[in-house]
């Protein structure tokens, strides 16, 4: 297994495939009435979150706990990051109190690759800045999996705001390793040149959603990032939604097995409408309880809790 996670890239086809079998044992745990495993008891596990979180943050608290590691959550509010501490001097202290496993959220991009060099546990990408999102990248390959039952041959759409999102890029190197094709559809505004080859040759740009709707099993929604938006990439909400939002109408265009994902928090009424949002095609909801078991997958194989 390797030490760090910090980009989708870092996973080969038979390690994602572990992980993701690993979630599928891990999800059992959920389902009793214990929901505990002694695994990493006496292992500590820090979450480090520079920027807001919801969902990841609690899904990997949740996870840790259910692995009985003794978990420290650190957020930058409130602490001397506020003051100016340096991200090494953080990760010094962190290291000071032996931390085994580094989870990290940043607005900055590679700064999960810089803490990796200053501490000895290991660290987990929680999504830098708009590059990465490996263990998204994880809970979104792990929901098709349990819903389409494959991902060699799928034909994944991400729609929306590809420049400025991690959870795009992840995907699209995991989803390529696994098997899957990816299209990213968006106005061209938001694709950035180029990207598709960057990140994995087979992956095709379309900047037509109604082209692509009828051809794809999985149809990912992308959150418009408006907070990392200092130009207007688009002319007005409403037009965005008209031409990419996924909305009742467009989602009868799909096949009738495909499914519809978005990692959240989803702007309703923008790039997805409620109608769509809470359709049984949906798996937000899913995504979200699946998380849990990813990250309790990733933190027990990172830790060593196979070899033990
Ligand atoms: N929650 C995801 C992330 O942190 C997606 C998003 O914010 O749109 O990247």
């Amino acid at each position: 297994m390797i030490r760090h996670l910090l980009s989708g890239a870092d996973l080969d086809a038979g390690t994602a495939t572990l992980v993701l079998d690993t979630a599928a044992e891990m999800a059992t745990v959920a389902g009793r009435e214990v929901k505990k495993l002694p695994a990493l008891r006496g292992r500590t596990v820090v979450n480090l979150f520079y920027e807001d979180s919801t969902r990841t943050r609690i899904s990997f608290e949740a996870a840790a706990k259910r692995l009985s590691a003794d978990v420290i959550n650190f957020s930058a509010k409130g602490s001397s990051v506020a003051k100016g501490e340096s991200l090494k001097d953080t990760a010094l202290t962190l290291q000071a109190m032996g931390a085994d496993a580094v989870v990290v959220r940043h607005p900055a991009s590679g700064a999960p690759h810089r803490l990796a060099e200053w501490v000895d546990g290991s660290v987990v990408n929680a999504g830098d800045g708009t590059h990465e999102h490996p263990t998204q990248a994880l809970l979104d390959a792990y929901t098709m999996r349990s819903r389409l039952g494959r991902l060699d041959g799928l034909h994944v759409a991400i729609v929306g705001d590809v420049l400025h999102s991690r959870v795009a890029r992840s995907n699209v190197l995991l989803l390529s390793t696994l098997g899957a094709k990816v299209t990213l559809v968006g106005p061209p505004t938001l694709i950035p040149v180029d990207i598709a080859a960057a990140l994995a040759p087979g992956t095709d740009v379309c900047y037509d959603l109604d082209a692509v709707l009828p051809d794809v099993d999985v149809v990912m929604m992308l959150r418009v990032q408006r907070e990392r938006m200092g130009d207007s990439y688009f002319p007005s909400a409403r037009e965005y939604a008209r031409r990419y939002g996924l909305d009742g109408p467009r989602m009868r265009r799909l096949p009738g097995h495909a499914i519809v994902m978005h990692p959240g928090p989803m702007n309703r009424g923008m790039e997805i409408t409620p109608e769509v949002a809470d359709s049984p095609r949906s798996t937000i909801v899913e995504q979200v309880a699946n998380g849990v078991s990813v990250r309790m997958a990733v933190l027990y194989l990172l830790l060593g809790g196979n070899n033990r």
